[in-house]
């Protein structure tokens, strides 16, 4: 039994390329010294790969960016689904959040769950973050300063994930992203543009439970994303 050589190989698939190019309309290739020095000084660059979660996760790192890091127990940086078709954003981490280092597991995470089932997804098929990634002492609103700090990382996570819908929930999360003083209650129920996603503001979870009247409300928000998504 004969095997070929990597040499004779390499030759066989050399052939076997210029076989190809030729059938192509291939006559040749200019490999002057002056056409490769021309090409050289057009310069290359590579086309940007985009970035992971992970990587964001890292570049974020323990961070002190702003003073909610003196507080926190822990950085809720988001959960689900990486290449999720619809991303909710909420405000930022309350206490049970903030002990787990996950987003939206307390009271009106259970509620947020419940409004996923009811369009007929889950937790795991979605994305969940936060305008800002710590925990403010007592649950205060987040102030301007923090969510400037913050946002940058929502936003190259937002351009990782690529969702078609962002579902934002309550003020500081539509505001924030629709870069816009007005408030929920003029902005709810229709969709927006963020850098060519959908973004539907809804009431917060929280709010609804401090205002069951207005979970119909969110209902009607939801049937609207339920038929965008059609799925
Ligand atoms: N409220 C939010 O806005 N986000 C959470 O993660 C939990 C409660």
């Amino acid at each position: 039994m004969s095997y070929k050589s990597d040499f004779d190989t390499a030759v066989e698939e050399l052939c076997e390329t210029f076989r190809f190019l030729s059938k192509t309309g291939c006559r040749g290739f200019d490999c002057s010294k002056e056409s490769l020095n021309i090409i050289e000084s057009w310069g290359h660059k590579e086309a940007p790969s985009p970035e992971t979660l992970e990587v964001i996760r890292i570049d974020l790192g323990e961070c002190c960016r702003c003073r909610l890091s003196e507080s926190r127990k822990n950085i809720v940086f988001g959960a689900g689904d990486p290449h999720a078709r619809l991303v909710f954003v909420g405000e930022g981490p309350g206490y049970d959040e903030d002990q787990k280092g996950k987003p939206f597991i307390g009271a009106a995470g259970s509620l947020l769950t419940k409004i996923i089932e009811a369009i007929k997804h889950t937790r795991d098929q979605v994305y969940i973050c936060n305008i800002i990634k710590c925990r403010p002492p007592g649950n205060r609103n987040p102030l301007p300063d923090e969510i400037e700090a913050c946002f940058p990382f929502l936003k190259r996570q937002l351009a990782a994930i690529k969702p078609e819908f962002i579902c934002a929930l309550g003020t500081f999360a539509a505001q924030a992203l629709l870069e816009t003083k007005q408030p929920i209650s003029k902005l709810k129920g229709r969709f927006h543009d963020y850098n060519g996603i959908k973004v539907l503001p809804t009431y917060h979870p929280a709010y609804l439970l401090r205002n069951p009247d207005k979970k119909r409300d969110v209902w009607e928000d939801m049937k609207k994303l339920m038929k965008a998504l059609g799925d």
